[in-house]
């Protein structure tokens, strides 16, 4: 596709007059990246250059860009039957539900929505009127850990422990608890990671007894916190969070927005931990982006107190565009790519050589940890090994503008308290090809090294 320069400059005009970009600080002089064209991992922006997308957009193209036959899947579905809401049926919906319950290797009921937000207001609505139908109508709150995203509406941004996201927008939906997140690196100094997990679990125990154990509905987390700067519990902390869920009668939603579909090693993040989550929620990877969808798993003796109640027992939950019958034709299509081009396993191999080749940078003085879950990672950048201060925000910006001169797209994340912005993250497609991951080690290295 090639575009004039006068159509460009037109272009880069409107956006800056029309266009409200997200989650981004107002740049008066500084133009967007424009894309135009994706294929496999690169996108080609405006003026013809072309990146690595080391962040699959927001997380979320797993299967990578350019594959028409996930765009056919959708035309044909349009041809058909655009639209239907789901207060009835359509055949993608049911064969989609289906299919998932085969990914998630067990028994669920599925709701669809539009985005992972959505599918976690979905959960949190479910979460408490079982309660309410199951004869513990006192559970109404929900738990997470500080540092963690869950979404941008009212109940899933209340159910985010992130200051900065919430800060202005409040006050946010009521019921929302937090504990701390088993950040190991920044565990105290006498103890194991072993023991740091568990007392972090501990404190949840701690909430839940303090609050009232009838008072707490469910507990909401990732199998490894992503935009916080990529936490990867240690087993233990898993499963200890798993017991006490039994012991109190506290529900698990489990948020794999992020982690599902393959991009932790495994089929969902939960996996890696023999967990059973009551609820799963899932998105991005479910389409690869490619068109709006999100789903809440709920696990089947939950349906049950749903089924036969008194007038207000059924879920009176709707969403008009969720589980549209395109999304749903296209997912499964590219849930059929994840299968035929095993990227599941894939993203465990690439995951495994892009850590490994990367702990040359733990030499590096800014470098304070590498953190890996399948083929997420995040590279915790510090003035001093030894206190852990975050580095600067402007060393964090420099590295990323480098990579991006040099052809790389790569994101940050954290806490996003004021300095805690200083966790580098890469999270390419599953697709990758080796020559895709070389570039990517290649640059970033060079990047860092750069700095002193
Ligand atoms: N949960 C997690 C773990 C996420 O990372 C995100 C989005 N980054 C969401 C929920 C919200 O998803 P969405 O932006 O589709 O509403």
């Amino acid at each position: 596709m090639s575009i004039t320069k006068n159509k460009t400059d037109e272009l880069i005009e409107n956006d800056r007059q029309y266009l409200w970009h997200h989650m981004s600080p107002y740049k008066e002089n500084v133009p967007p990246t424009v894309a135009v064209k994706g294929s496999g991992s690169w996108i080609t922006d405006i003026n013809g250059s072309k990146y690595l997308d080391g962040m699959s957009g927001l997380w979320c193209v797993n299967v990578g860009y350019g594959r028409e036959e996930l765009a056919e899947a959708a035309y044909e579905q349009l041809k058909t039957m655009p639209y239907f809401p789901l207060s009835q049926s359509h055949v993608p919906a049911i064969e989609l539900s289906k299919k998932l319950n085969e990914w998630l290797e067990d028994d669920y009921v599925i709701f669809f929505s539009n985005s992972g937000s959505e599918a976690n207001e979905t959960a949190f609505k479910i979460v408490r009127q079982y309660h309410q139908q199951n004869g513990e109508p006192s559970r109404s709150k929900f738990i997470s850990r500080y540092r963690a995203y869950h979404g941008n509406s009212m109940g899933a941004l209340a159910a985010t422990g992130q200051a900065v996201r919430k800060y202005k927008y409040e006050p946010l939906a009521a019921g929302f608890l937090h504990v701390s997140p088993p950040d190991s690196y920044r565990r105290p100094k006498e103890q194991t990671v072993e023991e740091f997990n568990l007392q972090c679990a501990l404190e949840i125990e701690k909430t839940i007894v303090w609050e009232g154990q009838e008072t707490i509905a469910a507990i909401i987390m990732e199998p490894a916190i992503t935009g916080g700067g990529i936490f990867v519990p240690h087993p233990i902390y898993m499963e200890k969070v798993q017991e006490i869920c039994h012991q109190y009668g506290v529900l698990l939603i489990m948020d794999e927005v992020i982690c599902g579909f393959g991009r932790t090693g495994k089929k969902f993040g939960h996996m890696h931990f023999g967990m059973k989550p009551n609820i799963v929620t899932m998105a991005k990877g479910l389409t690869s982006g490619y068109l709006p969808l999100s789903a809440t798993a709920v696990r089947k003796d939950i349906y049950e107190k749903f089924k036969h109640s008194d007038e207000y027992g059924y879920l009176r939950h709707v969403n008009t565009f969720g589980g549209n019958p395109a999304a749903c034709a296209l997912a499964l299509k590219n849930l059929e790519i994840y299968e035929n081009e095993n990227l599941v396993e894939q993203a465990k191999v690439l995951g495994e050589r892009l850590y490994q080749e990367l702990q040359v940078l733990k030499d590096h003085p800014l470098v304070g940890d590498l953190r890996s879950f399948g083929l997420l990672m995040g590279i915790e950048l510090v003035e001093d090994k030894e206190s852990k201060e975050p580095v600067a925000p402007s060393t964090i910006d420099s590295i990323i503008a480098d990579c991006k001169a040099n052809g790389l797209i790569i994101g940050k994340n954290g806490a996003t308290v004021a300095g805690y912005n200083n966790i580098l993250t890469l999270s390419p497609p599953l697709s990758s090809t080796d020559g895709d991951i070389d570039f990517i080690i290649r640059t970033v290295i060079e990047a860092i090294s750069k700095v002193d």
